[in-house]
């Protein structure tokens, strides 16, 4: 059988979900491959639902698939919600076509009706349990069989029981002995196709050239030959790509092991753009140093030749870079976006949110590696100094051991004057024009040197915010500004004096 070479034919790939769930990683790195690869040669990319297995369908997949694969920026040009020229696009509107081509093997003398009973089977199978040979349907073909009426299983007639050997793309040459061969079930008497024949007659009738899927389905590859010889059709080519490992580097990835649902790295506030670049990495490279990629980029410059074939590692640590370097190439207006959709609403309704954001976003960027933490720095605290004078005990003024090791606690003694100097020299400041960070410091650093920088940065940080640790005391001033610094200073000086 003559294999379809990119040259001749338009690329086509698909992603075959089933709905069982949500979309964890390694389904979405698949669809990402099978993605990059059509759009890279102008192809097509195909989403199709495999809801044949009924009793495993999960509710509102389907749904959880398209919105995983939306927010990644995998898009599809035909799939169940746009359609296509070879629609339906899920699987359980298309039994009429698996009907038709069952038929065809029918009369071909390739599909028989399943006469047994499960009683029946279970004996076959005892039998060859006791003489240690492996079960096989086709040891057991009836002589007579029924005619198929639908309540029976249809099963094909392997034709010749034969070695295979088989090109994949990624794997390179594959091969297998006869015994990987039996008579398999084509539709079951539910009347509804298995996936080893509705994924064949679908990629078929949908044009399909390549298929990128995991590696669990390289042992029925054999069966898979077996049935496009007996339709008289090409195969598609073949992509295996590689499983993802655990964070350990040594099992599969399963959904108990901390798989889960790409809609959760959304909710965390990963950037799809990052997630991307993520998944295009376990078990992809560029074959460069290159490891920043926008999705554009990524698909400029994916090839099956980049796809390695052992397992790639599942690493959140990777994630978290990523997520950082993608955060960065984004427009401000955009981090602003991104950040303040997780700020409260009560803080985003103080009178100096608007008026301070702008300068806060730069400071919040460097401080997180996805957004969702920002809503974790307001829980912690972290954010409300910025908008509103930090309630705090004296005590956080006064403890400075923990920064200043092996010095005495501070007394109000030591702190009185220096805050006192602080808001003279701040106020020195007032009537400046621009009010940076840099020139704060000019202002204050003699002074810092001559009593010591750790005890002035400490009374300047914990008096405007309120913390034993927060932003560069500079940088919050010149947020803040002199007036409102000022002030918090004096609200400092009164906690002292209330002993
Ligand atoms: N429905 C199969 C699955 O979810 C897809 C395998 C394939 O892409 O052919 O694993």
């Amino acid at each position: 059988m003559k294999e379809r070479t990119e040259a001749q034919k338009k690329i086509v790939t698909r992603f075959a979900p089933s709905p069982t769930g949500f979309m964890h990683v390694g389904g979405v790195r698949t669809a990402l491959f099978a993605w990059a690869f059509a759009k890279k040669h102008n192809g097509t990319f195909i989403l199709r639902i495999e809801d044949t297995d009924r009793a495993r369908e999960v509710p509102g997949s389907i749904e959880q698939i398209m919105e995983s694969l939306k927010w990644i920026g995998i898009e599809w040009n035909e799939g169940p919600d746009i359609g296509g020229p070879h629609g339906p696009y899920i699987q359980s509107q298309r039994l009429e076509s698996y009907k038709k081509y069952a038929q065809i093997l029918i009369d071909k003398g390739l599909a028989y009706a399943d006469p047994y009973t499960k009683d029946e089977i279970e004996v076959f199978r005892k039998k060859a349990e006791e003489e240690k040979r492996p079960f096989l349907y086709r040891d057991h073909r009836p002589t007579n069989p029924p005619v198929w009426d639908g309540t029976q299983p249809l099963r094909y007639k392997t034709p010749v029981i034969k070695s295979y050997e088989w090109h994949d793309l990624v794997r390179g040459d594959l091969k297998a002995g006869p015994e990987a061969l039996d008579d398999f079930i084509l539709i079951k008497s539910d009347g509804y196709p298995t996936y080893n024949f509705a994924h064949i007659i679908d990629d078929l009738e949908m044009g399909v050239t390549h298929i990128f899927r995991a590696d669990e389905f390289i042992s029925s590859t054999p069966k898979f030959l077996s049935l496009y010889e007996g339709l008289g059709i090409e195969h598609p080519q073949f992509a295996t790509v590689p499983p993802i490992l655990g964070s350990e580097g040594t099992k599969k990835l399963g959904k108990r092991d901390g798989a889960k649902s790409i809609l959760d790295y959304k909710d965390e506030g990963y950037l799809p753009d990052a997630m991307m670049n993520f998944l295009a990495f376990i078990g992809w490279n560029p074959g460069d140093e290159r490891e920043v990629f926008s999705p554009s980029e990524f698909v400029e410059a994916f090839s099956i030749d980049g796809i390695q074939k052992a397992g790639g590692q599942l690493n959140e640590d990777k994630l978290d870079w990523l997520n950082k370097e993608h955060i960065k190439m984004l427009p401000t207006e955009d981090v602003k976006e991104k950040i303040i959709s997780y700020i409260s609403e009560h803080t985003k309704k103080l009178d100096t949110f608007n008026l301070r954001i702008d300068s806060i976003v730069p400071l919040i960027k460097e401080r997180i590696v996805k957004f969702k933490d920002v809503s974790d720095m307001e829980e912690q605290g972290e954010l409300q100094y910025f908008f509103t004078s930090p309630e705090y005990s004296k005590d956080i003024l006064l403890c400075a051991e923990k920064q200043r090791k092996g010095k005495e606690h501070l007394t109000v003694k030591d702190l009185k004057p220096i805050f006192e100097t602080l808001k003279e020299l701040l106020n020195s400041l007032k009537e400046d024009a621009v009010i940076s960070p840099e020139s704060i410091k000019e202002a204050l650093w003699p002074f810092a040197d001559a009593e010591g920088r750790g005890l002035v940065l400490w009374a300047l940080r914990t008096s405007l915010s309120g913390k034993e640790r927060s932003p560069d005391p500079f940088v919050l001033v010149s947020v803040l500004g002199i007036q409102e610094s000022v002030q918090r200073i004096d609200i400092a000086l009164q906690k002292l004096s209330h002993e």
